[in-house]
């Protein structure tokens, strides 16, 4: 039996050795006592005995500690054949991710109005044409003044008015002021503007109650967008603020990324809609929901969320149907029971199906394939485990396919509130909140835990075999 190159080696002591292969740090040390390896001991790096012992066995796994993990030494132990085939499909969270990310595309650009651009990524640098403030205007309302010739107590003329938005082309000299308005041009010879509330007007004339220092209530001319200066980049995100930022320079509309259109299908005889009588088994479609919602936050456009039995005629309508978008997620059956008939549906369909199953907990029977131009996700049906395949793998190419230059979630450093030790084969999703700075794990820790996950606002991901410490500060994921 072969190992497959792909397998992770990074944290092995030796590869291949003597002409064995080993697999890296694919398990953890506790999954390794829990399931269903033969140890032959544990030996150090650089033990002698390591090379001799494993000459006699076919397959080697060799388990590297990680800089946090506080278990020491390598682990050398022989995979019966179910563990190293299960091991042999799944691949690393990274690989799945490279991979998925390979195989889409950015879609073609096009133009929008500003009003439709929220959320949407822009397609090209865009420079700014207007210097901001586009000329000096008044911060207050109050009077132009020559600031030399406004000290406190000084009495001025006030010759005429400067309202905001026309130019009165009006002209001070020292001893005069200007009325004046927020916003308005500031007259050709004042270089101050006193506030309204620091003057007492008589007539014709003010006395300034303060003293006047020049340059005091102007917003000089491009002292906050210079010409030419860039306002957006490529691929960046369109939020509020840049399209305010746009239409400062007089701009319309706003080139960006395509739009990607996505079918759900959810499955499995025992899930009805919502809204219908429940017999006895069956629960309520929220996987729909969900994914729908998720899409939708990315900025895809749903199509179409279907349901369909454990039933291939079926499946291979709603295929057929969902492959006519840019994007197709599918929940549940694609796990390998009898009922689970996704993936052979896709093949028989003629989709090529590049993952099914990555080392990441939960959502281990992740699959993605492509099927006449379009992506098709393949998520588990338990809800925790399609919400974390959907942020690793199915969000970042909807953001990619967008036109976006960033496609991580955002990670927020936060001080964990309890020890935490992953010593299960694949890295672990935990779900949590944080809050002021801390995060703590929340709910129950399970696939089906829909609750958990609707009260968590954060990840926190454990590398296989590592133990957290409470009081470490980790990054965790957020995506609301
Ligand atoms: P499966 O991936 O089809 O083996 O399903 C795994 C688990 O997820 C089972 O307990 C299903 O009942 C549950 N499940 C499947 N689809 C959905 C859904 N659309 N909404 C909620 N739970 C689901
Ligand atoms: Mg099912």
């Amino acid at each position: 039996m072969a190992i497959r190159p792909s397998l992770d080696t990074n944290h092995c002591g030796r590869t291949g050795e003597g002409g064995i292969r080993t697999l890296g740090s694919l398990l953890g040390y506790g999954a390794l006592a829990k399931r269903c390896f033969r140890p032959l001991s544990h030996l150090t790096k650089n033990s002698t005995r390591i090379s001799q012992s494993i000459l006699d066995f076919q397959f080697v796994i060799c388990i590297g500690p990680t800089p946090t993990s506080s278990r020491a030494g390598n682990f050398v132990g022989v995979a019966n054949d179910r563990l190293l085939i299960e091991m042999m499909d799944m691949i690393s969270e990274d690989e799945a991710r490279r991979r998925v990310l390979q195989s889409v595309d950015s879609l073609r650009e096009r133009t929008v109005l500003l009003s439709r651009a929220l959320d949407s990524f822009s397609a090209r640098d865009v420079v700014a044409r207007l210097r901001l403030p586009m000329f000096d205007n008044s911060a207050m309302d109050g009077y132009a003044v020559v600031a030399s010739s406004s000290r406190r107590g000084a009495r001025l003329q006030v010759i005429g008015e400067q309202p905001a938005g026309a130019d009165r082309q009006l002209r001070i000299s020292r001893g005069e002021a200007a009325r004046i308005f927020t916003g308005a041009p500031i007259p050709a010879g004042a270089d101050a503007v006193v506030m309204q509330e620091n003057t007492t007007r008589n007539g014709d004339e003010i006395v300034v109650n303060v003293d006047v220092d020049p340059g005091e209530f102007i917003r000089r001319h491009g002292c906050d967008l210079a010409e030419g200066q860039k306002i957006l980049v490529r691929g960046e995100r369109i939020r509020s603020t840049t399209i305010a930022l746009l239409a400062s320079q007089g701009l319309t509309d706003v080139a960006i990324g395509g739009e990607v259109n996505a079918a759900i299908v959810s499955t499995g005889d025992e899930v009805v809609m919502p809204g219908t009588q429940l017999d006895r088994g069956q629960i309520y479609d929220s996987n729909s929901t969900l994914l729908q919602a998720l899409l939708q936050r990315c900025g895809a456009s749903v199509t179409s969320a279907e349901h369909c039995p454990d039933q291939r005629e079926s499946l291979v309508k709603a295929i057929q149907r969902g492959i006519k978008n840019h994007v197709l997620v599918i929940t549940g059956g694609v796990s390998v029971g009898e009922h689970d008939l996704v993936q052979s549906t896709l093949r028989s369909l003629g989709a090529k199906i590049d993952i099914w199953r990555v080392a990441i907990k939960p959502g281990k029977p992740f699959l993605f394939g492509q099927a006449t131009g379009c992506a098709v996700f393949g998520l588990p049906g338990n809800p925790v485990s399609a919400f974390v395949t959907f942020l690793q793998f199915v969000r970042p190419a909807i953001l990619k396919m967008m036109g976006s230059n960033n496609v991580d979630l955002r990670k927020v450093p936060a001080k964990l509130t309890v020890d935490l030790t992953n010593d299960g084969d694949r890295p672990h999703y935990v779900r949590g909140r944080i809050e002021n700075g801390t995060f703590a794990p929340i709910g129950r820790q399970e696939s089906h835990a829909l609750f958990g996950l609707s009260q968590s606002n954060a990840l926190l991901r454990i590398a296989m075999g590592d133990s957290l410490k409470a009081g470490a500060i980790v990054e965790v994921q957020t995506w609301d």
